[in-house]
């Protein structure tokens, strides 16, 4: 079959190394002039890192094992530990923190000479040209076109291809990260712990991602919850440009405990990205005809939640799956959007969930440390690893052998 792909995000790269396994003739079409090699650090659970390895990436190369995640109060006071040593053990990989571009290099890795055109950008969809049984054609701001079997639109947030189909845009939940890489503080228990700390409204995360490196990221209001028909945010004016971003960080988060105090001070100049929060409505089904949608173009959820590479790596696996089955590429596409359907809304829930839990966080910090539940935040990410992801269900992570009816 030829799959055409717009946008060679995580989500773009993963489904072409799948699709390419699976036989088929793939084509990507990113609108930047190269991979993205910069942007986010990303925490990938073991579902996330069990689909890398059988993509075929070789994870000890990839970025640092992550063993613990530590909750704490602003001013240092231990709230919870989660296990993720035991995460790994229980699905047979490991949660690792990385750079998002370094996932992307290394998938794109795998992939034919020329599987990526560049400068590329997606402008529309129509369908397949007169006389074809199936098929679309996809079109580019340079007046060329691409036709193929299927189409999968991995285009991000802002989508263009599911804007074509369905018109909506994701919506802005009112906070935003602020985020960038920075030397790992001294102050740090180890390059295999990620700390949050939190106050009422705010948080602050470090993600260690190798070679003595932590992704930041701090995550505040933000002042307007409205996003124009690009979905971009309408509020960017109140943004401080970036020589000033520094100087507004430390105001806010200066006088949080040691590792965050030491972070802030060492903070550079340029290289602070703001990324407001967005949220989509998860359709039923998300794709139309030969079209369908992968990663954040499907369902993008806020990164305090931590599922947007992992889903994305979902997507991708399932498209793999499903598309190496016998069947008509149009019900094909649908049986993956239903296979997916339940764990996407699961995670959305998850992400609507955690967008509440500073103010609880809060109540635990007068509460006498045995008393504040670990075993319990251990179990809770496991089940929701088992609830959210496609690969690991049935639980067990060895046994990937859910049907896809
Ligand atoms: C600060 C931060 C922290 C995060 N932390 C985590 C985490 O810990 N764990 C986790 O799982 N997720 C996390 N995420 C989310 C994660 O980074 C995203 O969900 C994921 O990268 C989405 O991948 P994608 O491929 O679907 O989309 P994108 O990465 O947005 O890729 C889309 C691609 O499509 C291209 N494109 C867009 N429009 C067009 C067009 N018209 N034509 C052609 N190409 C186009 C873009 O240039 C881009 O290359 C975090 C995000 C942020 C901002």
């Amino acid at each position: 079959m030829k799959v055409l792909i717009v946008g060679a995000g995580v989500s773009g790269v993963a489904a072409a190394v799948a699709l390419k396994a699976a036989g088929h003739d793939v084509t990507v079409f990113e609108r930047a002039d190269s991979l993205r090699a910069s942007g986010n650090g990303v925490l990938v659970w073991p579902n996330g890192t069990g689909i890398l390895r059988e993509l075929g990436v070789r994870l000890p190369e990839l970025g640092s094992r992550i063993d613990e995640a530590d909750v704490l109060a602003f001013d240092g006071t231990p709230l919870m530990k989660m296990d993720l040593a035991g995460a790994t053990e229980k699905f047979g990989a490991p949660t690792i923190g990385v750079l998002r571009g370094h996932i992307i290099e290394q998938l794109a890795a795998l992939l034919p000479a020329r599987t990526v055109e560049f400068a590329k950008r997606c402008t529309g969809i129509r369908p397949g040209r007169p006389g074809a049984a199936t098929g679309v054609t996809v079109t580019f701001d340079d007046g060329t076109s691409a036709d193929g079997d299927i189409l999968i639109g991995a285009d991000g947030y802002r989508s263009v291809v599911r804007h074509k189909l369905f018109g909506d845009v994701a919506r802005h939940t009112g906070l935003a990260s602020w985020y960038g890489l920075a030397k790992m503080p001294s102050g740090l228990r180890s390059e295999h712990v990620v700390p949050t700390y939190y106050d009422k409204l705010r948080l602050c995360t470090m993600h260690p991602v190798g070679d003595g490196m932590v992704h930041w990221a701090v995550e505040v209001p933000w002042p307007d919850e409205e996003l124009d028909r690009q979905g971009k945010p309408t509020a960017w004016l109140d943004l401080p440009q970036p020589p000033d971003r520094p100087a507004r960080l430390r105001e806010w988060f200066g006088d949080w405990a040691g590792p965050v105090a030491e972070l802030m001070a060492s903070l550079p100049d340029e290289d602070i990205n703001v990324y407001p929060h967005v949220m989509h409505q998860v359709r039923r089904p998300w794709g139309r005809g030969p079209v369908t949608l992968a990663g954040d173009a499907a369902h993008a959820v806020p990164p305090r939640v931590g599922w947007g590479v992992n889903q994305a790596l979902e997507d991708s696996w399932m498209l793999g799956r499903v598309l190496s089955q016998p069947g008509e590429p149009t019900s094909l596409l649908r049986r993956y959007e239903q296979a997916r359907y339940t764990r996407a809304r699961r995670v959305r829930r998850l992400a609507t969930i955690a967008r509440r839990t500073n103010r609880p966080l809060m109540l635990l910090h007068r509460l006498p440390q045995a008393v504040r539940g670990d075993g319990i935040v251990s179990k809770t990410l496991i089940s929701n690893i088992d609830n959210c992801s496609n690969y690991v269900h049935p639980p067990a992570g060895r046994a990937r052998t859910e049907t896809v009816t």
